[in-house]
């Protein structure tokens, strides 16, 4: 992506602070949703960055869905849900981890990717890692093959990126 289209995305990102607890500076990217050419140069610039020779993209509840799900069908790939408990009506996974704010348990669904399955992860911003970490934790329960992790936009002064290599998490695509 160009610097300047890079730059216009980043005009389109908000930075809220103090939300939603004091000293988070969030990054509100519903102005960027709301605009038909920034949402679709973001997305494309997405599967760019992406590898396309995925099975399934695994998007996380709930802004993961919404770059997840137009990622996937450019790739040609399924779409499967990571959602907050007590959402996902089947038998399902769980995986807990420690967020920039608070704390949260993560499920999937127990036969939602079939053993050996090439899995993208997609999230719209990577802060410390700890999300993207627990869902890689889920498809290893599950048997899947998690071959990179693409974001719209990395924090990186939390150090997420370290925290996912450490795992052994190494292919990891931000846009912004
Ligand atoms: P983390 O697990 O710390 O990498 O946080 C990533 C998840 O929390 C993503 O699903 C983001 O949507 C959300 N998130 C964390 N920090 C922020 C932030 N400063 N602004 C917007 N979203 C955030």
């Amino acid at each position: 992506m160009s610097p300047s289209a890079a730059d216009r995305l980043s005009r389109l990102i908000r930075d809220i602070p103090d939300f939603p607890q004091p000293g988070v500076v969030f990054k509100d990217i519903t102005p960027l949703l709301a605009s038909p050419g920034g949402f679709a140069e973001a997305v494309n610039g997405m599967v760019e960055i992406s590898p396309d020779d995925i099975d399934v993209v695994v998007g996380m509840e709930a802004r993961g869905f919404i770059f997840g799900a137009p990622v996937a069908l450019a790739l040609g790939a399924g779409f499967v849900p990571v959602r907050k408990p007590g959402k996902l009506p089947g038998d399902t996974l769980a995986q807990s981890y420690d967020l920039e704010y608070g704390a949260e348990t993560l499920t999937i669904h127990a036969d939602a990717i079939a053993d050996g399955a090439r899995v993208l992860v997609v999230d719209d911003v990577l802060a410390t890692g700890g999300t993207v970490g627990a869902t890689a934790g889920l498809l290893k329960q599950l048997g899947a093959e998690l071959v990179a992790v693409t974001v719209l936009m990395e924090l990186t002064f939390l150090s997420g990126r370290d925290y996912l290599t450490a795992q052994g998490i190494d292919t990891v695509n931000a846009l912004l």
